[in-house]
């Protein structure tokens, strides 16, 4: 059973599963979508893989080859999909955003995370098995529940599910007129995933906001993270975080929770509501995928 306070379409899941992945070929792995920087390499990879049927929000696995320090087959790891579903052909292909992992551990060694490095450095026409989808809830309401105001929040990666559902929204909803609001937050004006795609929308109702915390500060000298945006727009946010219908999308770094919560206690303030019964009533209208 979903808490969502509206109605969930119905999804496809775990289609493919671990024991009969779905072999998917590379189409094009896309480098250098944001500036590189030895920490920042991040890549959108399209894949065509037959009948997968997907819808925005939804995860795929990867199984990556080889074995881990047990002896046994990798665990399939999710990656949001980053393009929109479509479910009228057999045909599909998904794409996916990753950034490839690679930091030093306590003892100072070098570790690589075994499936990003692999997606990185898939090259086009290269194979690769694929699970699921996976996910019933992270979605976007029914078509007829569809037309309400939106928040996303999504910092570096966290950026992918956002991308088809803004899509969705914004070209492919009918008579779709609400706000949509996307406050995204990565440290550097280089490293604005999409950021030309977001920019081509010119729709009035959809607000681009980002926030580069190693650009930009807050009046204290804090870095700028996506909830000070959302409080530094409170002339264009108030009637949206007012409105009973609006439903809030957050995705990325877990610390984002807590800074949105403080988001939601500023506008409770501000209609001079106490905030924990004003937080109350976002239940079922905030969805998380956090890490
Ligand atoms: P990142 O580069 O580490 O961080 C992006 C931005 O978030 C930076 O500007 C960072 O600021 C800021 N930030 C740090 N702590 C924050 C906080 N408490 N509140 C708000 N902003 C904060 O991000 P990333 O490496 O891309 O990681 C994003 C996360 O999304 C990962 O945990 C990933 O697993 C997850 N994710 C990925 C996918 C996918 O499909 N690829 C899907 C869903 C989620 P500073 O560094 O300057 O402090």
């Amino acid at each position: 059973m979903s808490d969502n306070a509206f109605k969930l379409p119905e999804v496809q899941v775990n289609t493919f599963k671990k024991s009969n992945p779905v072999t998917g070929k590379v189409i094009e792995n896309t480098e250098k979508i944001v500036d590189s920087t030895e920490d920042n390499d991040v890549r959108h990879i399209t894949i065509e893989v037959p009948a997968y049927h997907y819808l925005e929000g939804q995860s795929a696995g990867v199984l990556a080859p080889g074995e881990n320090e047990k002896g046994k087959p990798h665990a399939p790891r999710l990656y949001s999909i980053a393009s929109i579903g479509n479910d009228s052909v057999s045909y599909k292909h998904l794409e996916l955003c990753v950034k490839r992992v690679v930091y030093q551990n306590d003892a100072g060694e070098t570790v690589k995370g075994v499936c990003s490095n692999y997606l990185a450095d898939l090259k086009a026409g290269d194979e690769v098995n694929i699970t699921g989808p996976f996910g019933r809830n992270y979605l976007l309401p029914v078509e007829e529940e569809r037309n309400r105001p939106y928040i996303f929040v999504a910092t570096g990666t966290g950026i992918a599910p956002f991308r088809p559902m803004i899509k969705r929204l914004l070209t492919e909803t009918p008579g779709f007129n609400s706000d949509v609001f996307l406050f995204f937050g990565g440290r550097y004006m280089g490293e604005m995933l999409y950021k030309d795609e977001f920019e081509s929308y010119k729709q009035e109702n959809f607000h681009y906001i980002i926030s580069r915390s190693r650009e930009q500060q807050t009046p204290d000298g804090k870095r700028l993270y996506v909830h000070h945006q959302m409080m530094n727009h409170e002339d264009v946010l108030l009637p949206v975080i007012k409105n009973p219908d609006t439903l809030i999308y957050i995705c990325g770094l877990k610390g984002m929770v807590d800074g949105v919560n403080e988001a939601l206690d500023f506008y409770a303030g501000k209609l001079g509501q106490n905030p924990e019964e004003f937080k109350k009533t976002f239940e079922g209208r905030i969805l998380k995928e956090v890490y």
